[in-house]
């Protein structure tokens, strides 16, 4: 869309539109403003407060004069902090604004214009906007339900062409729950140690809301460890998602590159952000128990209720805090074309707001978040009862 005179858009993102989940959330911000009973199960924001003992090292932190530019990379003591948990060096790890930036980073940092970079679908929205955005091509490789959404050796291996440069894997998955076992990841692995050339971005944010246990792709692959770029952060598991931290753990030559596009977008990110983040990784964790508890009941309560409506079929996540159902059969039932027909009818008759599987790469689904309190949760389950059982 070229709206100002004289502007045109670079090539690179001819096509690049606010996502459609930001889009879906801040449209249905606006019917509630304009007075609409509407309850949002659309973003991926858990619905607690971030622990007081983060909020008062931020509040400590700015008073001790920490208020000043950061080090491009992070500070020492929250790059030290992560090496440890990480069991590396300072000089491999980077602090960014956010996982996104570290996505980001990686990819100005790495791709040459059409470097191909695979992301099986469904994935994270920004994953192929943020490809694009760099100059590269996203592989976009369809994982469907029946293999539980995750990408298997062989077609791995059939999407891995010389110009592949990247396979981004996401454990557990945004949108679908989906974790890699440790022998899923060593199966990979053995089709990735066969082509040097392609390096291994492992989003790894929800590692604290696993409902089965979790493994680290580099515990599963270490020989690869010179290939692998962790992405990991605060937003998720501690409730920070406004603070914007996270982080990537990777060769340090690298982290170094990121380094330097990072220094010329953001400098260092936020150096109160950074003195709260170090609080949470520091700080006594049990909370991350009981917040997963409470998120693993309401995920049994999400996927049951929704398993109970015609035309749905919902897996059970085994991480993060979404489901990833098929609708195809309610939307045949209620004659919608697709998925964002279906979603767009939801809000407009019922006033749900979810996102449709096309902004996800898997159309046929929908994701909802249970990253919601129980009373929206149940209301938002009743009014989809409610709307698809009369077709
Ligand atoms: N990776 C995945 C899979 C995500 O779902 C998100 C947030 N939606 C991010 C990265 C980015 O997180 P951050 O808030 O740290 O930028």
């Amino acid at each position: 869309m070229n709206v100002l005179p004289g502007f045109r858009r670079a090539s690179r993102i001819a096509s690049l539109e606010i996502s459609e989940i930001v889009q879906l959330t801040e449209h249905a911000a606006a019917l509630r403003a304009e007075g609409r009973d509407v309850i949002a199960l659309s973003t991926g924001e858990p619905d607690f407060p971030t622990p007081a003992h983060v909020i008062q090292a931020a509040h400590a932190a700015a008073l001790a004069g920490k208020t000043r530019y950061p080090a491009t990379a992070g500070t020492p003591e929250l790059r030290d902090a992560i090496a440890q948990r990480n069991g590396v060096t300072r000089a491999e790890v980077i602090v960014s604004t956010g996982a996104k930036q570290v996505l980001a980073n990686a990819m100005l940092a790495s791709l040459d214009e059409g470097d191909e970079v695979i992301v099986p679908a469904p994935y994270w929205t920004s994953y192929s906007d943020i490809v694009a955005m760099a100059g590269g091509t996203p592989v976009v490789v369809p994982c469907s339900m029946a293999q539980s959404f995750k990408i298997t050796p062989a077609s791995l291996r059939a999407a891995i062409t010389p110009k592949t440069r990247w396979i981004m894997l996401n454990s557990p998955s945004n949108p679908s729950g989906a974790i890699y076992s440790a022998g899923e990841q060593r199966a990979l692995a053995d089709v990735l140690a066969k082509h040097p050339h392609v390096l291994i971005l492992v989003d790894e944010i929800y590692e604290h809301l696993s409902y089965v246990p979790f493994s680290s792709f580099k515990s599963a692959a270490p020989e690869l460890a010179e290939r692998i770029l962790i992405v990991n952060g605060v937003s998720k598991a501690y409730s920070m998602t406004g603070w914007r931290i996270g982080w990537g753990v990777g060769p340090a030559a690298m982290i170094r590159a990121m380094g330097a596009v990072q220094g010329q977008v953001t400098s260092g990110a936020c150096s109160v952000s950074q003195a709260a983040a170090l609080a949470a990784l520091q700080g006594d964790e049990s909370l991350l128990e009981s917040r997963r508890e409470t998120l693993h009941a309401r995920r049994d309560k999400v996927v049951a209720a929704l398993n109970a409506v015609p035309g749905i079929r919902c897996p059970t996540p085994d991480g993060a805090f979404y489901v990833f159902p098929d609708v195809t059969g309610a939307m045949q039932r209620g004659g919608y074309a697709n998925d964002a027909d279906f979603c767009a009818g939801l809000l407009d008759r019922a006033g749900l707001a979810i996102v449709p599987g096309r902004a996800f790469g898997l159309p046929g689904h929908v994701r909802l978040s249970f990253a919601y309190s129980e009373a929206e949760l149940d209301a938002g389950l009743s009014r989809i009862a409610e709307i698809l059982k009369g077709n």
